[in-house]
């Protein structure tokens, strides 16, 4: 049997509060499906900056290098700040470091979540380029002005074809598992600017070596808008980083809110996994953050670790908790996010008991 090492980064806001219900419930799943997981917590974030100077220490750095996987929580607040004005945000550095290009981000309308889009089948993965496009110039040296400041949009090919060759494979399993037609869509300005028009050149070509799932182009303006008046249209939409950002919200939106809407930053080897939200202090401490979410991401972390050591235990428990948050958020109880009266607390539990109930052992 293999066991798991899994690094975990509670981080600021409600991060701490929804990364235990989720750890608390891949726990339960992994011990029905005679899995080990253990979770080792580690400080990081913007509390850790404005105390130590620094938002994640090397010894942290290295502890998750040598981890099979990482569960983050949310990371910065706007009330820390650093001198030019950007929150801590050493989730971002981790992308840079462990090479995690692409943001894999999952948003399907569950039964029994409400949303103000009359579109109860949607189920699609927007998949956002996460170490460059406009983050690239992030260490680019600066000198600070009064009158303008910039940022950067670089495009690689390289990381372009890691991306597209990701996208796309995606979109076969996902056709292949009876779940999508299998199209790829990349959101993109190519009209106006010239990283995105080689952007859009290299998506073509990776698409014509892919002739069995279906690609489309649109601009990501016109893109998003159909995001709302069509989202069930969507399979696979790939964007640049910011433009990736955005656009995942958006669908997170359509199908009842970032409660629900999970991630899992991934390089061709290492996987993060973490709720599409932020820290959210506005609900820190009150026992009102929804942690589907966070739940949701450490089912995505079991499936990928299943899928990477063709391991049936850990994909036994990543079924056992989508099948647990399926029935939860079918019947509640639900948080406040989604018209529901439950606090944190009260939603973890149920997630835990309907995942003990679930886990089918395979030996
Ligand atoms: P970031 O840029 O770091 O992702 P953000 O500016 O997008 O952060 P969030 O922290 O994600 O902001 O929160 C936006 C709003 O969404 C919050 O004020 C909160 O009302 C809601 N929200 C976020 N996460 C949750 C959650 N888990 N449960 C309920 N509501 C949430």
């Amino acid at each position: 049997m293999r066991n798991y090492e899994v690094g975990v980064l509670p981080g600021d806001g409600i991060g701490p509060e929804v990364t235990r219900a989720a750890c608390r419930v891949v726990t339960a799943a992994a011990a029905g499906a005679g899995l080990r997981v253990r979770m080792t917590e580690h400080p990081a974030g913007s509390a850790v900056y404005r105390d130590t100077g620094t938002s994640m220490g090397e010894e942290v750095f290295a502890a998750l290098g040598a981890a099979d996987a990482v569960l983050l929580g949310a990371m910065g607040l706007p009330s820390i700040r650093r001198p030019d004005g950007t929150e801590e945000g050493p989730q971002v550095d981790l992308r840079d470091r462990f090479g995690l290009f692409a943001s894999l981000r999952p948003c399907r309308r569950y039964p029994g979540v409400p949303s103000r889009v009359d579109a109860p089948d949607v189920d699609l993965l927007v998949v956002r380029e996460t170490t460059e496009g406009l983050f690239a110039g992030r260490h680019d040296e600066v000198t600070p002005s009064a009158e303008s400041s910039s940022d950067r949009m670089t495009i690689t090919r390289a990381t372009s074809e890691l991306l597209f060759e990701l996208c796309f494979a995606q979109a076969r399993n996902r056709r292949d598992a009876g779940r999508s037609v299998g199209r790829v869509t990349l959101f993109d300005k190519a009209n106006a600017l010239r990283s995105q028009a080689f952007l859009r050149s290299v998506f073509l070509e990776v698409a014509r070596r892919h002739a069995d799932v279906q690609s489309e182009c649109l601009h990501v303006d016109a893109g998003a808008m159909m995001l709302v008046t069509e989202p069930e249209r969507f399979d696979v939409v790939v964007c640049e980083n910011v433009f990736g950002d955005i656009v995942s919200e958006v669908a997170a939106g359509v199908v009842g809110g970032l409660g629900v809407a999970p991630s899992a930053d991934v390089s061709l080897t290492r996987g993060v996994f973490q709720p599409s939200h932020g820290s959210a202090p506005d609900l820190a401490g009150r026992d009102v953050a929804n942690p589907v979410a966070a739940v949701l991401s450490g089912a995505m972390m079991l499936r990928w670790l299943g899928e990477r050591h063709a391991d049936d235990r850990a994909l036994a428990a990543a079924r056992a908790v989508e099948a647990a948050v399926e029935a939860v958020l079918a019947g509640g109880p639900r948080t406040r996010d989604l018209g529901g009266s439950a606090g944190t607390g009260e939603v973890t539990a149920a997630l835990e008991d309907a995942v003990t109930s679930r886990v089918a052992v395979r030996s």
